[in-house]
């Protein structure tokens, strides 16, 4: 039999606003603990939430980037459940009318397609616990460290459709949510400090007509080879489950990075057991068609659109994932190079293949942070196309322009590095050698025509390198025909 895997992605994305979901502390959660904390957000009773207008309109800009729709009247909802790090008991979250539903996102990679969104709702992060003593968990800690300034931050969490059919898939289409949200500015995106986490449903069924089998949901990945390794461990181990005629049970499992395995952890809530209910402390919320149309208009050039039109341009698709996913310094440096008049392929070319090598050579993380703008690679393009630089000069010009050492002609005239490409100073040059080698040259008019070799060795020689070969090689050739 052969089985086919089946897998959603839950994935929750801090965004970066100024203040809380609904409060105005500080959203900021690596300050001292326990100071950016109002009554609201330590759930004090009396204490009013207030919905940040800021982050409804990221929301927003995430769910239609997303293809989504905009609810006019969303919900927030109480989801009620005790734990150390939530002190109202309960979190504000959105169970059936959050403010985005019914989209889609096109992930490519090795196998492209169209995942299904089934919605995208606000909701607010919890407080962070620290457990003491013992590994880290909560099981033989000896007591618990709380720290609220995250509580209240808001959290937009991304629901796919069980659309996904592999770990590869599941890792595209974490990668271009990032890309998504990055390029949308609503988040800092950074997996390592979790601004993005993932949750994976995982099932698998015996074939693509079969009904849906029980699912598992892993918690919490916060890489995106965690996210892929999990996916895979888990469809393996319910593969084999099945395989030897047990059953799956439905459950929420942890990914253990180090052993490389998830682990059973509880048996999971269903909705009901959470309560949801309206919150009655949070007025009904309108967004109406104007507010937004007034999101959708500030919306900037998704990534795939700028893939798309890179690729218009002629640069060559592998080239401008990689643009597009680097570091946004690059993709600047390459739009800024050829508006200037730089020829799109041959800027990605070396945007993605010199420039990363020379900032990876002199441990550089951001292309702007050095001397390279787009009107220095333009430059050095140009005096390439002119045959001014050799190819080995123009590596040594850019790594002195990234060194801040000037523009590409004045590093190159700094470095002594400009090739002899002037017609009439090579001739002169080669007026000189030939005088001095009548020998060679009667014998190339004679029709050897190694001699040229020879002969542009001595061009060579004579301008200390700096004669563009192939030039003078032309020239000496035509002049030895031309008698
Ligand atoms: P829950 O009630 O557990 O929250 P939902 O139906 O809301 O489940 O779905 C949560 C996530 O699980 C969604 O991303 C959805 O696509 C995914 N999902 C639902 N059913 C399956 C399944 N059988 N296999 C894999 N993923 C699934
Ligand atoms: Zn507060
Ligand atoms: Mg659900």
């Amino acid at each position: 039999m052969s089985w086919e895997a089946v897998i959603g992605l839950e994935t929750h994305v801090e965004l970066s606003t100024e203040s809380k979901m609904f409060c105005g502390c500080p959203a900021r959660f690596e300050s001292e603990p326990n100071t950016n904390v109002c009554p609201v957000c330590l759930g004090l009773p009396g204490a009013l939430p207030v919905p940040n207008r800021e982050a409804i309109n990221r929301i927003m800009r995430i769910g239609l980037a997303l293809n989504c729709s905009i609810t006019r009247q969303p919900v927030f909802h109480r989801k009620n459940y005790f734990y150390a790090d939530l002190p109202k008991n309960y979190q504000i979250s959105q169970f059936d009318l959050p403010v985005c539903v019914d989209g889609f996102l096109e992930v490519g990679g090795t196998d492209p397609g169209r995942v299904g969104i089934e919605r995208v709702h606000q909701e607010e992060d919890t407080g962070k616990s620290t457990h003491m003593g013992g590994d880290g968990r909560i099981s033989g800690a000896e007591y618990s460290l709380l720290d609220f300034n995250r509580s209240g931050v808001p959290l937009v969490e991304i629901v796919t459709r069980p659309d996904l059919r592999s770990a590869a898939q599941a890792r595209a289409y974490g990668q271009e949510l990032k890309l998504l949200v990055e390029a949308l500015g609503v988040s800092d995106a950074r997996l390592e400090e979790g601004s993005i986490r993932f949750d994976a449903n995982v099932s698998v069924r015996s074939g693509p007509e079969a009904p849906l089998g029980t699912k598992v949901e892993i918690k919490n990945m916060n890489s995106f080879r965690s996210l892929e390794r999990a996916v895979t461990y888990e469809i393996g181990r319910q593969t084999h489950l099945l395989s030897q005629e047990g059953t799956v049970v439905m459950e929420t499992r942890h990914w253990d990075e180090e052993a490389g395995a998830t682990r059973g952890g509880r048996v999971k809530e269903g909705s009901s057991d959470y309560r949801y209910f309206p919150d009655p402390d949070l007025v009904p919320m309108e967004i109406d068609p104007a507010w937004e149309s007034h999101i959708r208009a500030s919306l900037p050039e998704l990534p795939a659109a700028r893939r798309t039109r890179y690729e218009q341009m002629g640069v060559d698709p592998t080239m401008a994932a990689t643009l597009v996913a680097g570091e946004s310094g690059l993709a600047g440096l390459f739009e800024e190079a050829v508006n200037l008049g730089a020829g799109p392929s041959q800027a990605a070319n070396w945007v993605t293949g010199e420039v990363v090598a020379a900032l990876r050579k002199a441990s550089i993380n951001s292309v702007t942070e050095t001397g390279l703008t787009g009107s220095a690679l333009a430059e050095l393009l140009e005096m390439i196309g002119q045959g001014k630089l050799s190819g080995s000069a123009a590596r040594e010009v850019l790594t002195g322009v990234i060194a801040g050492e000037g523009g590409s002609g004045q590093v190159a005239a700094a470095r002594d590095l400009i090739q002899i490409s002037d017609t009439e100073m090579l001739a002169e040059v080669i007026e000189e050698v030939l005088a001095a080698h009548p020998d060679e040259f009667s014998r190339l008019q004679g029709g050897e025509q190694k001699l040229v070799g020879f002969l542009v060795g001595q061009v060579m020689r004579r301008t200390r390198g700096k004669a563009d070969p192939k030039l003078a090689g032309a020239l000496i050739a035509e002049r030895s025909s031309a008698r």
